[in-house]
């Protein structure tokens, strides 16, 4: 890492900042996506990206933000039945975008602020069986709306143990690239995730990995359209290309950062996660604050913070906002009652410290 890091300015769980080198990367003039150079570029993302997902398998790089992966999961492996868990408003919207899709979505409620464990999971399951197979099961690593991170690779043992042929299908968009996520180790199907959060890219690009399995069943799923095809989408990565035109310019920025993060180390740089979640949750209880996510969950990337004082996170936000900083208010039924630091990307620790200092001053001046 050449350049120095500028200040952090956004703490919120994306678009997170990104480094001035990743942007610049994105000034080189226009190729044509049918050369050589393209797939070079191309083939040389994929073996890094499988390099983080920490699998043989293959990862599909879509134009597109990782909401249209739900689409393309649901779309290419589930023809009539998949349980969704919904423990946060990122899961919930998962399981309307399966409802949508036609499927038959069968909703399980977790309460916010709590993970999907195992005997969740396997509870539902078992009673929807009942019913008939359940194709795929949809679940969020990090639900960035509570901070709340799930267990999915045991998760995904206890599904194998009770139905071999349930796919586990996995989002991780605020966690890949902050966290470790070993795709092949925890037996996951698909595993999805979006470039402007853990990965500090800018937003546009989504990722998936996707198993064997997923693909055999893909074949024989229909209505699976053309842009979100997975086997469309093997044919071409076989060539080393895309079936359609692909964000060029973010795939240069996208294989400068993995550079950038396999030079800090990934134990390193998820480790830095987890040490700058412990230090906003000291830092937020030693301000009588109290944390949203149950104990021994919470999130290595996004931190929810119950508005227990009574802050008003808006005109917070005018006086971090003086400082060229940002937090987010809470999600949807928790804005005013909730505030959200992210600490993910390329956030330090003395980002931190100056974040808390402007916190502090405003608490202190708020009394
Ligand atoms: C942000 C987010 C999404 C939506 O991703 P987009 O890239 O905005 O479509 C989905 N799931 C989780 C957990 C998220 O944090």
């Amino acid at each position: 890492m050449s350049t120095p890091k500028p200040p952090q300015r956004l703490f919120i769980p994306g678009p997170t900042d990104v480094l001035p080198q990743v942007l610049a990367a994105q000034d080189a003039p226009m190729i044509g996506h049918r050369s050589d150079e393209f797939e070079a570029l191309f083939a040389k993302v994929q073996e890094q990206l499988k390099q983080l997902y920490y699998t043989k398998d293959r990862v599909y790089i879509l134009a597109a933000s990782g909401s249209g992966l739900h689409e393309a999961a649901i779309r290419n492996a589930v023809s009539k039945r998949v349980l969704c868990f919904v423990n946060g408003a990122f899961s919930e919207r998962w399981y309307t975008c399966a409802a949508n899709c036609d499927k038959e979505a069968i909703r399980v409620d977790v309460e916010w602020n709590t993970a999907v464990k195992a005997d969740i999971v396997s509870t539902a399951l078992q009673k929807a069986l009942q019913d008939g197979p359940v194709e795929a099961i949809t679940v969020v690593h990090n639900e960035t709306s509570t901070g709340v991170t799930s267990p999915v690779g045991e998760v995904a043992a206890a599904v194998r143990a009770i139905s071999p042929d349930t796919l586990v299908m996995v989002d991780a968009v605020s966690s890949f690239g902050g966290t470790r996520i070993p795709f092949d180790e925890w037996g996951l199907d698909l595993c999805l995730a979006s470039s402007q959060k853990a990965l500090a890219l800018p937003p546009g690009l989504s990722f998936c990995a996707v198993s064997d399995r997923l693909l055999e069943k893909a074949k024989t799923v229909k209505g699976r359209g053309w842009y979100f095809d997975f086997i469309n989408l093997e044919k071409s990565l076989q060539k080393s290309t895309t079936p359609a035109t692909p964000a060029i310019s973010l795939m240069r920025a996208l294989t400068v950062q993995l550079d950038i993060i396999f030079a800090e180390g990934l134990e390193q740089r998820f480790a830095r996660h987890h040490h700058l979640a412990e230090k906003t949750q000291r830092w937020a209880v030693d301000q009588d604050f109290t944390l949203m996510a149950e104990a021994g969950y919470r999130s290595p990337t996004v931190t929810n913070v119950a508005n227990t004082r009574q802050m008003n996170i808006g005109a917070l936000n005018k006086h971090l906002a003086a400082q060229e900083m940002e937090i987010s208010d809470g999600y949807g039924t928790y804005k005013g009652k909730a505030f959200r630091i992210a600490h993910m990307g390329e956030v330090n620790e003395a980002d931190l410290d100056r974040l808390f200092a402007a916190m502090n001053e405003f608490l202190n001046k708020a009394g």
